[in-house]
């Protein structure tokens, strides 16, 4: 680490970042289209890749100890929202979130219904009052945590100019509270729904156009982005992201935090590389060690072992 990243590490009422989970294992579903994606994505070089990311549960925990964790939108919620309105969120996320995970609901339909569950909450969000100054207790307050190795992979982008976009239908204020000590980097990007203030900073209303899980891949429609792309996600829906933009290839890493509620078939399709258990950032940190030329002991990681076969290969043109 530098001087300058040292500079700006916070120090926080609680650890913000997850320790290491070594519960973590790694799937690769079909090793030959990973070996000749994980080539290219090398052979392109650093000035060549852009990171995509989902935020929820993708760069923050899934669970902290026996809890779940707490999405960007549930950090509001129950940080500003107390009786009656808190439990009124509650019911909507009982009602509308398994809508939200079914496979066999029709697209269209989904897409509706996920539209009237965040007009709903965040309606009730602002009915109360809600300042920029209250959100970094709602956070510290809350259980929500950065992956393990979160920092490093930013920091990692940052030193090498490589973008990393956040695109996130989640609370984009909260997300931007989180990544405090990374905002200055220049390529990280943040597309998300935000809660704008009045002139007291008291949030009134939401950012134009409202971001939900089925829309995400609007935003880099018109938006260019590198020929190769890392792709972070925790949902299958989560790699229509890259859908609508143009690119030469992506690898697709998803997390799949909690193996059993979902079915690991779909995900081993959508993804070329799982990451289960609700693992750590490290497998990420590998793969731009290995497009930027930065030191990285594979060594240090048992979970990473599997990836070891994949190296000699990794010849620079
Ligand atoms: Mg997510």
């Amino acid at each position: 680490m530098s001087a300058s990243e040292n500079a700006n590490i916070k120090v926080h009422r609680r650890p913000i970042i997850a320790p290491y989970n070594d519960q973590e294992a790694i799937l690769i579903p079909n090793p030959e289209v990973f070996r000749r994606k994980l080539h290219d994505l090398v052979n392109g070089g650093s000035h060549n890749v852009e990171v995509i990311s989902d935020y929820d549960f993708t760069l923050s925990r899934f669970r902290i100890g026996n809890q779940k964790g707490k999405s960007t939108y549930q950090v509001v919620e129950a940080g500003a929202l107390s009786g009656d309105k808190l439990q009124e969120t509650h019911d909507l996320y009982s009602y509308y979130h398994p809508i939200e995970v079914d496979p066999h609901i029709p697209h269209d339909e989904k897409e509706r219904l996920m539209h009237e569950w965040w007009d709903k909450s965040n309606e009730i969000i602002l009915s109360v009052d809600i300042h920029r100054s209250m959100l970094y207790d709602f956070i510290m307050d809350s259980n929500l945590h950065l992956r393990h190795g979160v920092d490093r992979v930013l920091h990692h982008c940052d030193r090498n100019l490589i973008p990393f976009t956040i695109i996130s239908a989640g609370c984009g204020n909260i997300i931007e509270v989180s990544l405090e000590e990374y905002l200055e980097h220049e390529k990280l990007e943040i597309h998300s729904n935000f809660m704008i203030g009045d002139c007291e900073g008291r949030y009134t209303h939401w950012s134009e156009p409202a971001l939900r899980t089925l829309n995400k891949n609007l935003v880099l429609r018109d938006r260019p982005v590198k020929p190769n792309i890392i792709l972070l996600g925790d949902m299958i829906s989560d790699i229509k992201m890259i859908e609508h933009a143009t690119y030469n290839d992506a690898l697709k890493i998803g997390f799949l935090n909690e193996p059993s509620s979902y079915v690991l078939d779909a995900y081993k399709e959508a993804y070329d590389i799982l990451i289960l258990n609700d693992g750590n950032m490290s497998l990420i940190e590998l793969i731009l060690s290995l497009v930027t030329g930065e030191a990285f002991n594979i060594d240090d990681y048992p979970s990473l072992q599997a990836l070891k076969d994949y190296l000699p290969s990794l010849v620079r043109n």
